[in-house]
């Protein structure tokens, strides 16, 4: 199976990406996570870097060919689930003929569907493990310290600051929500507003698991 995972930035979908990955077997196939995983200290990685840290999209080309590269790998084979891509049409055209080349093909459009304002309020809570990825809100997990996945330490994403965090809704607005129209006919809209587990049952009703 193929699943995209869409929706603002915090509305959870890296969590339910997490959740959906050990329901499915499928893999978790996050752009966010390929960008942070470039080594900063290359040119390349310098570069992605700051573009991240300013809440702005990193050019197509070269989030293509990384995606590109991570579905190639073999446990990619029997399906995936995509958490943060395709980002804008371009990527989503991109998307399109990749599937169409290999005779694969989408099966669902997951929209994870949050107001802007509490996608907001959730991010300045967002804490992340350093090692594996897990999100935490501080709401939710008061005092926590360390993942309690791997045990890795939890930090603040640079990209938290209030000006990346506009930057961030804007390119949402004008680049990524002309993708949700894109793919009309295959979203499933869930409604993220309660708690994870919820969302999470949500989702698998949405799915059809
Ligand atoms: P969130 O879902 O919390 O907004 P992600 O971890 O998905 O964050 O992405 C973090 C940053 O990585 C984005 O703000 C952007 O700079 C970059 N990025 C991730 N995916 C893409 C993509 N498909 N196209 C362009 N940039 C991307
Ligand atoms: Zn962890």
């Amino acid at each position: 199976m193929i699943i995209l995972l869409m929706g603002p930035p915090g509305a959870g979908k890296g969590t339910q990406a997490t959740l959906l990955e050990k329901a499915t077997g499928l893999p978790h196939v996050s752009t966010g996570d390929l960008f942070r995983a470039v080594n900063p200290k290359t040119p390349l990685g310098a570069k992605v870097s700051k573009i991240m840290a300013g809440g702005e999209l990193v050019r197509d080309s070269l989030t293509n060919e990384l995606l590109a590269q991570r579905l190639q790998q073999k446990d990619c084979a029997k399906g995936f689930l995509l958490d943060g891509y395709p980002r804008t049409l371009a990527q989503a055209k991109y998307l399109d003929a990749w599937l169409k080349k290999r005779k694969k093909r989408i099966d669902a459009v997951l929209y994870f569907d949050l107001p802007v304002a509490k996608a907001v309020s959730r991010l300045s809570l967002r804490l992340t493990c350093d090692s594996c990825g897990m999100v935490y809100n501080e709401l939710r997990t008061p005092g926590v310290k360390k993942c309690v996945r791997c045990g890795g330490a939890l930090y603040r994403r640079d990209d938290q600051s209030p000006a990346a965090v506009k930057k961030r809704f804007a390119e949402y607005g004008r680049k990524t929500e002309p993708v949700l129209a894109h793919y009309a006919a295959k979203l499933r809209r869930v409604d993220v507003g309660q708690t994870p587990e919820k969302t999470f049952h949500r989702a698998v009703i949405a799915l059809g698991l």
